[in-house]
């Protein structure tokens, strides 16, 4: 019989608890491994790292950066808990929150494309410019590539993918103007919402 979604990723979970493959694993406090219902999600929203209040829940994006993005996910029409899978490129948090390395998002990848791969999304949002790197050899920055759709591949699987502001970069950027991050980030969550409901 078929593993249902919640099953795959219920086993993949229980690997990742008691992973120490690098050196992330000495340090922290909670394996941030997921949030949202696999079995509704349309689209895998993937951020960077977990950050201290992650750490602390085991819950991706809780922090003011969190609160920031689900301000954004409600005005665009986007349920957190029912459309999206949450995840990051690395599960357990980098000291003081520097940026994952490379090493580090190699020896965590098979967990990253694994969930991907069980909830077979209809489009994979990259959070700022380090979910992307683990996709795309692109050098153009976050803000002129923003809102494109690119293709992606995961396991022999052909995907929609789209690059989005990182909230934390957002938490600096106050303006509501048009074409200011604010507005460019609400467009493109609002061009997301279109895309999962075709
Ligand atoms: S970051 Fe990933 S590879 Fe490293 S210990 Fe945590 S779960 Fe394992």
């Amino acid at each position: 019989m078929e593993k249902t979604k919640q099953t795959r990723l219920d086993e993949l979970k229980k690997e990742c608890l008691n992973c120490q493959k690098c050196e992330l694993g000495k340090t922290r406090t909670n394996v941030v491994f997921s949030d949202g219902n696999p079995e509704t999600a349309k689209a895998v929203l993937i951020g960077e790292a977990p950050g201290e209040n992650e750490d602390l829940t085991g819950t991706p994006f809780v922090g003011r950066a969190g609160k920031l993005l689900n301000e954004f996910l409600e005005k665009a029409g986007i349920s957190r808990e029912k459309d999206l899978y949450i995840i990051n490129t690395v599960k357990c948090r980098p000291p003081k929150n520097r940026v994952p390395e490379k090493e580090e998002k190699k020896q965590c990848e098979n967990y990253l494309m694994e969930q991907i791969d069980t909830i077979s999304p209809k489009i994979i949002i990259f959070c700022g410019a380090t979910a992307l790197k683990s996709f795309s050899d692109s050098k153009t920055p976050i803000s002129k590539i923003r809102g494109q759709i690119m293709d992606i591949e995961v396991k022999g699987k052909k995907y929609k993918g789209i690059p989005i502001f990182h909230p934390s970069f957002l938490l600096r950027k106050h303006s509501l103007e048009p074409g200011e991050p604010r507005d460019l980030m609400l467009k493109d969550l609002k061009n997301i919402k279109s895309l999962i409901n075709e």
